[in-house]
């Protein structure tokens, strides 16, 4: 049995008393123990305010960006052995903990180029602006780090990328970091904490890492820190509804459910068909769809949704499911035996709402090299409503797993409404060939997303799916989405930054600001 510990302070801590245990997903069986219990995060967070700070405000861009180079290779270096406690205590298969373990390795080094870009400012300043009739007076405006601590709580379906995303971004605007791992699923990143601190590229006290509860942690949040939050919304509600951050105005940023759906239209030719079927099956069935990106909610037309559902399972019944190490295996169990509870009762609530059943079933699967009775297993899940305007559920309940609903819609108008319905999602694709229809469906969808992926036959071979998260766009989404924003290059720095105005005479602006 492993027991975690978290790193606070520059050192490895043991929490007192038996915490809480982690389990193999595939075979229920526990493979390690974290306790927080004992723990001073007051101390910890006046290290990060006291220590970490002053030492990433003292490093210019390019300088931080270097570290986050050096951070990245190293994840790089021991991907095999973070991939392997991925497939442990994750249960995800080689692919599916290489998109973990590569978008926290990729994402490092996205911000440690985008470090080198900033160069040797340790602030950024805006263009300045004349104010007044005086051609002396003026106005810039100049992001500066803030001087607090930024924590960041992750969901378990990202132990890898979900620390190094938030991690990248308020590392390189000058903000040290205390992270917390959804404690189900982190030995991963325990293993990858352990393989950062190695490097001795980390100033002291800019990054510390929390494996189990949070205790009174949050407790000490104040008016220059921030909590950037990814989860379920109950969860995320209770976070931002908390006294001390609302009196004192902490930024949060919240990251929770999102029914992302995706518009397929008539005129699709069949590359962009065959781009479609692609990225839904991918997008079901990745991580076992466990992704906070995937797709939720199928729109087709009506006269193509027969033909649809065909083409879907036919795609779908090719993964192979079973133990995450067999070679052959492309899913994995869910992550834990509530997520499959949440996943059997959540399907059963899409169907109380009007949708059937039409391929798969929540409840029966065959599984590779294991034990469908211990792991938490199961199969693609797809279903159906024909009449999308009555089935609310499926509009406002996230099954946390590998399904999803097709729906039929008549024109784009319609599909836009169905669309929207999600109330603010983080990702919607649309896949179409008529260049009109695509317009209104983008132009329609935009308010109530934070990316929108366009299929069509000129990239049809060439674009990512909708589930992949580049740090290069925005990431976040409005509404039910948490209405935050994470990652976009520069954008994501904000988020650590304040904003001030300096209005004075232009050539001492020009001279302090650069
Ligand atoms: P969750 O229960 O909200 O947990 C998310 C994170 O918050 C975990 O690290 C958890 O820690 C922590 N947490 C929970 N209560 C807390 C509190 N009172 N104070 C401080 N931290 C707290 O969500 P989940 O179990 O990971 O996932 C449940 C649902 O969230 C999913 O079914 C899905 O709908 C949604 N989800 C959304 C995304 C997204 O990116 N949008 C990603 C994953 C999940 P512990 O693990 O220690 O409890």
């Amino acid at each position: 049995m492993i027991t975690l510990k978290s790193y606070l302070r520059g050192e490895w801590v043991e929490g007192q008393g038996a915490g809480a245990t982690l389990v193999n997903p595939s075979t229920g069986e526990p493979i390690a123990t974290t306790s927080t219990e004992g723990f001073d995060f007051g101390a910890a967070v006046a290290h990060a305010r006291d220590v970490g700070g002053p030492a990433l405000r003292a490093m210019t861009f390019a300088e931080r960006g270097a570290v986050l180079k050096t951070l990245s290779k190293a994840i790089h270096t021991h991907r095999d052995a973070l991939i392997e406690a991925s497939i442990l205590n994750a249960g995800t298969p080689r692919s599916d903990a290489k998109f973990d373990v590569d978008g926290a390795s990729g994402t490092l080094a996205y911000y440690g180029s985008l470090g080198k870009r900033l160069g040797d400012a340790r602030w950024i300043a805006e263009e300045s602006e004349q104010l007044t009739q005086s051609a002396r007076f003026f106005g810039r405006h100049v992001w500066v780090p803030l001087q607090g601590v930024a924590v960041h709580i992750n969901a378990f379906n990202f132990p890898a990328w979900g620390l190094a995303e938030k991690l990248a971004v308020a590392f390189l605007a000058g903000v040290p970091v205390i992270s917390k791992p959804a404690t189900a699923t982190a030995l991963t990143t325990f293993r990858m904490m352990e393989v950062l601190v190695e490097t001795g590229a980390l100033p002291a006290g800019t990054l510390q890492l929390v494996c189990g509860s949070t205790g009174d942690l949050l407790g000490h949040l104040g008016a220059q820190d921030a909590l950037a939050f990814t989860g379920s919304a109950d969860t995320g509600l209770k976070l931002r509804g908390m006294h001390n951050v609302l009196s004192s105005s902490t930024r949060v940023n919240v990251e929770a459910d999102s029914l992302n759906a995706t518009v397929l239209t008539e005129d699709a030719s069949d590359d962009t068909y065959q781009m479609f079927l692609r990225d839904v099956a991918q997008e079901i069935t990745q991580k076992s769809g466990q992704k906070c990106t995937a797709t939720r909610r199928v729109f087709v037309p009506a006269s193509m949704i027969d033909r649809v559902q065909a083409d879907v399972a036919e795609r779908v019944d090719r993964v192979v499911i079973g133990n995450p190490a067999h070679k052959d295996v492309r899913m994995g169990p869910l992550a834990t035996k509530q997520q499959l509870e949440d996943f059997r009762a959540g399907v059963a609530k899409l169907v109380a709402a009007g949708a059937t059943v039409v391929h798969g079933s929540p409840t029966e699967v065959t599984v590779v090299d294991a034990d469908a009775s211990k792991g938490y297993f199961v199969g693609p899940v797809l279903l159906r409503a024909d009449d999308p305007a009555n089935a609310a559920a499926v509009h406002e309940h996230e099954v946390f797993g590998p399904c999803t609903t097709l729906m039929p819609y008549e024109t784009a108008d319609e599909a836009v409404e169905l669309v929207a319905r999600g109330g603010g999602g983080l990702v919607v694709s649309v896949y179409g060939d008529d260049r009109d229809v695509l317009a209104k469906l983008v132009l329609g969808l935009a308010p109530f997303h934070g990316r929108i992926l366009m299929g069509s036959k000129k990239v049809a071979d060439q674009a990512i799916a909708p589930g992949l998260v580049l740090p290069s766009c925005v990431h976040g989404g409005p509404g039910r989405a948490g209405g935050g924003e994470e990652l976009g290059g520069e954008r994501g720095l904000r988020f650590y930054m304040q904003r001030c105005a300096v209005q004075g005479d232009r050539a001492l602006l020009d001279k302090f600001l650069g």
